[in-house]
């Protein structure tokens, strides 16, 4: 057979590939894709060594190794008075990618509509295709790129089946706050609609602002699943270990999904997990002012640029205007940036439905400082 007709005929290659082997191809520092150029601590590497080599090698139980699930457990009560049931509330995922497909093919019918939020993640859409459903997208509105609830209530109705929200935000570095919980919470009241909460970057928030998850939400948690990611706070994003968390009838229901795609996730670095969260609190909890002060670096380098910022809330990202520097269409603009001036970026208008005219790229600021003072040399050229 010649060709075959695509279930995903809109896709491409994510623009994180195509970035970062553009960026490899041109030997461009790379701040595209999001990944620290550091190491997870040594302590933790240590303990997944030592599981290893003393047989943990092994299926490991489909939802999670219990240990695991229990250090979860802790954590949500010690950090949001969020009490889960580790053994029917909890499932340990390959990364956090795993739990939002899960998630989404465990609940969306043919047919069904799904909200998400422009500029949106791009493996929510694809998501949504699969399991037969239409994403409906609501812009976020600029400049705080906060959520836009009139035209989320416009968009609610009797198909809506899943809200999937975002905080801390990728792209943009916003966040939503327990204000906006209540008002979401009000306004899906009449809905017998679901939410998806994707809070990848929850220990990634500066300058003393909360991270707001909906799980500490009464009203919201009966209705969501919340999805984590190891990844993001141990620096170490090819490990892809994440988590769900949901009430005992939608996690049963992600569960039934999650049996079939990938049964279980890799067993070592699970009981290293474990023992790392509960022996090492002050890893998550100094992780804001470890991430504020390389953002607050980037940001007084990028000073002596052309681009123009408004400071990142949350995750590792920062936006930057470049408005004052090229009148080129974003994806053009990276692409030149990267082959011509060796930095790699992320153009946003990707994650759009309808991009805005607006002229923005994304910096990925997880990196040593002599990473971000190399590129900065670079961009103050422009
Ligand atoms: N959601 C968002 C918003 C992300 O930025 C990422 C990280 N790439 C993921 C989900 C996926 O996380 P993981 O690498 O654990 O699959
Ligand atoms: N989440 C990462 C980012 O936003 C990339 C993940 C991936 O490459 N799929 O850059």
């Amino acid at each position: 057979m010649s060709s075959v007709e695509s279930k995903l005929s809109n896709a491409g290659t994510t623009i994180f590939t195509v970035m970062s082997a553009l960026a490899a191809k041109h030997r461009a520092i790379n701040l595209s894709q999001g990944f620290p150029d550091f190491d997870p601590p040594q302590a933790l590497i240590e303990r997944v060594a030592h599981h290893l080599g003393t047989g943990s090698n092994q299926y490991p139980p489909m939802p999670g190794v219990p240990e695991l699930r229990e250090a979860i457990a802790a954590k949500l009560r010690a950090l949001y008075d969020v009490h889960v049931d580790p053994e029917s509330e909890i499932t340990v995922t390959s990364g956090a990618t795993t739990a939002l497909f899960c998630a989404v093919q465990a609940l969306v019918r043919g047919g069904d509509e799904v909200i998400v939020f422009d500029p949106a993640y791009d493996s929510y859409e694809p998501a949504v295709t699969l399991a037969g459903g239409r994403t409906v997208h609501v812009p976020l509105k600029a400049p705080a790129f906060s959520i836009d609830f009139d035209r989320l209530q416009a968009s609610l109705c009797d198909r809506t089946r899943l809200v999937i929200l975002n905080s801390p935000h990728n792209p943009t570095g916003a966040l939503i706050d327990a204000a906006d919980l209540d008002r979401l919470a009000a306004m899906l009241r009449p809905f017998g609609c679901f939410v998806l909460s994707d809070e990848v970057y929850e220990h990634i928030v500066f300058d003393g602002e909360p991270h707001a998850t909906v799980l500490a939400h009464p009203e919201l948690a009966e209705r969501s699943l919340a999805v984590f990611s190891f990844g993001k706070t141990y620096h170490a994003t090819g490990w892809k270990v994440g988590y769900c968390v949901a009430p005992r009838g939608l996690s049963q229901e992600f569960r039934r999904v999650h049996q079939y795609v990938t049964f279980a996730t890799v067993a070592p670095i699970q009981h290293a997990l474990a023992d790392y969260l509960s022996g090492h609190p002050e890893h998550h909890l100094g992780l804001p002012e470890f991430y504020a002060d390389k953002r607050d670096h980037f940001l007084r380098l990028l000073d002596r640029s052309r681009f123009r910022v408004t400071p990142s809330r949350g995750t590792y990202f920062q936006l930057a205007d470049y408005s004052e520097i090229s009148d080129l269409p974003d994806v053009e603009f990276s692409r030149r940036l990267t082959m011509e001036h060796g930095v790699a970026v992320i153009p946003i208008s990707v994650f759009y439905e309808s991009a805005p005219a607006d002229r923005f790229v994304r910096f990925c600021f997880a990196k040593q400082a002599a990473t971000l003072e190399q590129a900065a040399l670079r961009l103050a050229g422009l």
